[in-house]
């Protein structure tokens, strides 16, 4: 795999410090598993925020810290009951993966062809992406909905684009993660293949257009809606989730 476009330095010291949605960080560990530069760099950064923490001075703590600590957790609210067993099993379920894709450390490969699905996604759609229920939003534009949590109505999604389409221009609010799994596409700022990340914030304006000759297929999170440029990007926002 020869990837060309990696994580910028601030997304992967917010990975690090563990400050990131769920939904960004399932497409940065998704990245790391592809990308052994990106995950040598990772652990840089967490080696950094530890000898930050190590060079923090102690706070004096009073006598009586741990009785104040559990007087605060006895008067914590109880947590309401799920209403049946099978959301509960659905709860647990989806924060399992998710904390799997914030706490993932890899030391080996997981992607072993082209094609596969990066280790910290097969929790949500199985090992091939032969298999996902695509829901279309025009021709040749697909989308799959992942459960992970988003801020100020982002998104994390798998987005399935056909040959020679192009999605409509748009800039950000807040920052946006696109991996390759699958194809090709090029925009404003060059040709992304198979592993490569767009690691975009708010400056950049774009309009990815696919340029495979099979259909690409990107693992995408945003932390806020889209800004549309042109009024047909506006009128379809509402109905694409964007
Ligand atoms: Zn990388």
């Amino acid at each position: 795999m020869n990837i060309k476009h990696h994580l910028d330095e601030a997304t992967l010291m917010s990975y690090a410090a563990g400050s990131m949605s769920q939904a960004m960080a399932l497409v940065v560990a998704c990245h790391l598993s592809m990308c052994t530069a990106c995950r040598n760099r990772a652990h840089e950064s967490e080696a950094i925020g530890g000898m930050l923490l190590d060079n923090l001075k102690p706070a004096p703590v009073g006598d009586d810290a741990l009785a104040q600590v559990l007087a605060c957790i006895d008067g914590l609210p109880e947590l309401e009951a799920e209403p049946s067993g099978a959301s509960l099993n659905t709860s647990l379920n989806n924060r399992a993966s998710c904390e799997k894709a914030e706490s993932f450390s890899s030391n080996n490969d997981q992607i072993t062809s082209a094609s596969s699905v990066p280790s910290p996604l097969d929790d949500y759609i199985g090992s091939s992406l032969e298999h996902i229920e695509w829901n279309r939003i025009v021709p040749g534009v697909h989308y799959h909905d992942l459960p992970c949590k988003t801020e100020r109505g982002g998104v994390s999604r798998l987005l399935r684009i056909a040959p020679g389409k192009a999605m409509l221009p748009h800039s950000h609010d807040g920052n946006e993660l696109t991996l390759i799994l699958r194809g090709s596409f090029t925009d404003e700022v060059g040709r992304f293949t198979v592993g490569d990340i767009a690691d975009l914030d708010n400056e950049i304006q774009h309009q990815p257009l696919v340029d495979s000759n099979e259909d690409c297929i990107c693992l995408i999170a945003t932390d806020a809606p889209l800004k549309f440029s042109t009024l047909l990007g506006k009128i379809v926002q509402p109905m694409t989730g964007f």
